[in-house]
Order: structure tokens, then C-alpha cells, then sequence
């Protein structure tokens, strides 16, 4: 095996990586090392089995969070966020919001300083994990959420502070608006460039991936020049980048009585509201749903709790230097330590993890041993209390039948 090395960005935008391949870890809070030690099992198997020996990954961890704050005095340094912008992917735990010490939610400050523009959270039901859903099997979208604008870009001052008052006096004097009196103050900005480069990405990667559709979800009929631009950008998104490959749901009812075009994948919009119900009563007609970052925010638990909830929902994010691929869930800090939560989430996001490198082998074989060991009834205790007859293991134990699960001794 080559000394291990570095993922480089080759200049077609595609990832060259290595056989011996560094990848950089940041393992969490609370919970976080429970599940990532079974995570790393998992994946190590995989890789493993996949190409017996061929390829393998050199961990190196950096230090984060409070382990980093206790070891170096610092929760999220700049070696950190160099290292990962380096290695091109890397891999996190959940981390906890340090409350009172200056910093805002670190998740947050390594989105917005590597620029992780698209938050990616695939929703696709694995057979065997409980569902409230009578047909579960029918959803298979991915949403892509905007990560740095909207009214999460921390633009907001509170009722009755000098801030507030001197933007409400702006609003009524200068622009003729009615507020009420002494209001709390939320901005919400969402332009053009990154709403663009956002559906883009969406757009390809439904291409890349085979989804038949990219749904623009957004609120436009209210919010007109913020959640209805978005829309209006999405469209010429499509337009400037894809017009080989895409197709409005307008002109296929116009052009070809509704019916797809081979090689073409259709972009349509939803009102957000009425988006909930229709992933809901016909969740088959959805494939990628691009969004800004509030409705990313509520559409993608929603989506989750469809097929298992949060313990078993993937995530990444995503820019154009880097991708940093996470559990979509916290600390949990109430079973830290205990051996007890379902690593599920983390799990999921290293197999997006191999895809995303290209080891597609390897992540194929994670899926299907994950859903093999929930099939055999010894699962975690969130899972354990929804499966009538299944009985209860510890996280290490359910990382440990994953990584050992038969499909790995095959070839
Ligand atoms: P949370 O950590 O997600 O936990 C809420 C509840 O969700 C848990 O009590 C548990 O439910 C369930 N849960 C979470 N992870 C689970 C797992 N792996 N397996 C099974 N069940 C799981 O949310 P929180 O308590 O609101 O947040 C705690 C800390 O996490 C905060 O500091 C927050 O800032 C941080 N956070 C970090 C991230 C991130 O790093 N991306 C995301 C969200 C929150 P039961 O009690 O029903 O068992």
C-alpha cells in the first residue's frame, strides 16, 4: 500500500483520490464518541470487503469541540478548518453550542468559514426500520437546503434595543411601512448568486444520480423578492447551466402532454405549504428538492421522520472546496457515555461519504449491512422501542454486527 495522502480537486471539478487515502475526523461531544468509534468500525469493514486491501483510509482526527477547547484551548481553531479545506473531505460528529463563551454554534462557523453552501440530506427508506408511513418504500428525495443565507445569516436584533429601534424608525419613516410597536427585528436575505450556485448543484447532482426531478420549494407567493426570487433564480439556474438536460413542468405539459422526456429531467416548483402534504400523500412524484434554508430546515426532519427519524437521517455539507459529512442530530447529552445511542445517522453519512469519493462499492456494502442487522432484530434502544419483538444491544454492539454482518465475507 502507497503512503497515505491527500483527495486533490482535479480541474474538471472532479475529486482524484488516492488509494491510501488521508481523511480527516472530528469525532464530537456527548454522544459523538460512542457513535463515531462505531461508525469507524463500520467503515474500515466496508472498505475492507469492498477491496480487500486495495484501499484504505488513514484516520486523522482534529481536534474540536470540547476536547479541543480542553486539550488546546480552543473549540474550533484555524488548523482545524485548514486541515479540512486541505484534505477536501472530512468526516464530524455532533458538537455542542458552547452557551456564553463568544461563539455562536460551531456547526455554523465551519459552514459559513469553509463556505459548505449546500446542506445535502438524503431521505430514503431502508427496509425494516419503522415508518409512520403506510407505503415508506415510495420515498427516495434529497433535499438540498441553502446553508448561508435566509433568516439563519444572524441578522436580528431584539425588541426594544438601540439596533431594532433605529431600523424600525428606517422602515416607517423612509420606506412608508406599518410595524407593530417595539417589534423584535429578523432580516432575510437570499440573492441571486447563491441561490444559483445552490440549484445548480442540486441540478447535477440529480443528473449525476438519475433523479427524474428538481423541485423548487419556496413561499414566493408571500415573500415575493426573497423565497419567489429564489424560484425565479432556480428556473434561470436551470436555464443557463442545464437547457441540454432539463425541462419545465410547463413546457411538458405544454410540449409533450406531461410526458417525461428521456434524458431530461423536469424542474418544477411547490409553495412550501402545500409541498408538506404532497411528500406526504404522493411522495413517489419527488426526487431532489432544492430550497432556501428554512424551509431546508423543517422539510428535511419532516422527511426524516418518514423514514425512521433522526437517528437514522445522513447529511452533508457541501461547497465547492470542501464537504463535510455529519449526523444530522445533536449531542444528545443526556446518554453521553452511555454506549446507548443508534450511531445510524454518522453511519449513513460515511457511506454518502465513499459515494462521494467514489467508492460506491464500499457504500453499497454499508447500506445493506445496516439494513440486514436492523432486519435481524438486535437494534439500538430507539429502534428497539418501535419494533415489536426486537430486543435492545449498545451502540458499540450495533456498529460491531454491522461491520461483521455476512455481505461483508462476500465478495
Ligand atoms: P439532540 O442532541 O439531537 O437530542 C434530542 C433527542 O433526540 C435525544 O434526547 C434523543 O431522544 C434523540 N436522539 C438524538 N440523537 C440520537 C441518536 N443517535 N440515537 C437515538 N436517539 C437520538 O438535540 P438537543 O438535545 O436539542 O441538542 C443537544 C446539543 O447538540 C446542543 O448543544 C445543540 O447545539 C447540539 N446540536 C448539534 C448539532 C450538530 O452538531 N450538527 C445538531 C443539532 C444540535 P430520546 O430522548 O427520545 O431518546
Amino acid at each position: 500500500m502507497d503512503q497515505a495522502a491527500k483527495i486533490k480537486i482535479n480541474p474538471d471539478g472532479t475529486l482524484d483520490v488516492p488509494n491510501h487515502v488521508i481523511i480527516p475526523f472530528i469525532e464530537g461531544d456527548g454522544t459523538g464518541p460512542d457513535i463515531w468509534r462505531a461508525t469507524r468500525i463500520v467503515i474500515d469493514a466496508a472498505v475492507q470487503a469492498a477491496y480487500q486491501g486495495r484501499k484504505q483510509i488513514a484516520w486523522e482526527e482534529l481536534l474540536v469541540g470540547e476536547k479541543g477547547y480542553q486539550q488546546t484551548g480552543e473549540w474550533l481553531s484555524k488548523d482545524a478548518l485548514n486541515k479540512i479545506r486541505e484534505h477536501v473531505v472530512a468526516i464530524k460528529g455532533p458538537l455542542t453550542t458552547p452557551v456564553g463563551k463568544g461563539i455562536r454554534s460551531l456547526n455554523v462557523s465551519i459552514r459559513q468559514e469553509l463556505d459548505l453552501y449546500a446542506c445535502v440530506r438524503p431521505v430514503k427508506y431502508i427496509d425494516a426500520v419503522p415508518s409512520p408511513m403506510k407505503h415508506p418504500e415510495k420515498i427516495d428525495m434529497v433535499v438540498f437546503r441553502e446553508n448561508t443565507e435566509d433568516l439563519y445569516a444572524g441578522i436580528e436584533w431584539p425588541a426594544g434595543s438601540d439596533e431594532a429601534r433605529a431600523v424600525t424608525t428606517f422602515l416607517s419613516e423612509k420606506m412608508g411601512a406599518w410595524l407593530p410597536e417595539n417589534p423584535g427585528i429578523g432580516i432575510k436575505p437570499i440573492s441571486e448568486k447563491n441561490t444559483k450556485r445552490l440549484v445548480a448543484k442540486a441540478i447535477a447532482y440529480a443528473i449525476d444520480k438519475g433523479y427524474p426531478s428538481v423541485t423548487l420549494m419556496h413561499k414566493g407567493n408571500i415573500m415575493k423578492y426573497t423565497e419567489g426570487a429564489f424560484c425565479s433564480w432556480g428556473y434561470e439556474a436551470a436555464a443557463e447551466g442545464f437547457s441540454d438536460k432539463t425541462i419545465t413542468e410547463a413546457e411538458l405539459y405544454r410540449n409533450h402532454n406531461g410526458v417525461p422526456v428521456p434524458g431530461k429531467i423536469i424542474i418544477k416548483d411547490r409553495i412550501a405549504d402545500m409541498l408538506f402534504q404532497q411528500v406526504l400523500l404522493r411522495p413517489e412524484e419527488f426526487g431532489v428538492i432544492a430550497t432556501p434554508n428554512l424551509n431546508g430546515d423543517y422539510i428535511s426532519d419532516a422527511l426524516a421522520a418518514q423514514v425512521g427519524g433522526l437517528g437514522m437521517a445522513p447529511g452533508a455539507n457541501i461547497g465547492d472546496e470542501c464537504a463535510v459529512f455529519e449526523a444530522t442530530h445533536g449531542t444528545a447529552p443526556k446518554y453521553a457515555g452511555l454506549d446507548k445511542v443508534n450511531p445510524s445517522s454518522l453511519i449513513l453519512s460515511g457511506a454518502m461519504m465513499l459515494d462521494h469519493m467514489g467508492w460506491k462499492e464500499a457504500a453499497e456494502r454499508i447500506r445493506r449491512n445496516l439494513q440486514e442487522t436492523i432486519r435481524s432484530g438486535k437494534v439500538t434502544y430507539d429502534l428497539a422501542r418501535q419494533i415489536e419483538g426486537a430486543s435492545e444491544v449498545a451502540c458499540s454492539a450495533f456498529g460491531n454486527a454491522i461491520a461483521s454482518c455476512r455481505n461483508n465475507s462476500q465478495k
